[in-house]
């Protein structure tokens, strides 16, 4: 149990970015702001435009 009590009915900006980004194509009527660390966790699932492996320091 969280002491803390949050209003609103989901904590959006505490949902892993690369599902947040998932549910946002899903149901664009539905579609959450997403925060820069939402955004950049879901860019850390997406291949490297480059070479296409899966993103990781230094690529290419
Ligand atoms: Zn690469």
């Amino acid at each position: 149990m969280r002491s803390n009590v949050t209003h609103r009915q989901t904590a959006w900006d505490l949902v892993p970015g690369e599902v947040l980004k998932e549910f946002n194509d899903q149901y664009p009527y539905l579609k959450k702001n997403m925060t820069t660390e939402q955004w950049d966790e879901h860019l850390f699932y997406q291949p490297c435009s480059r070479c296409g492996s899966k993103w990781k320091a230094k690529c290419c």
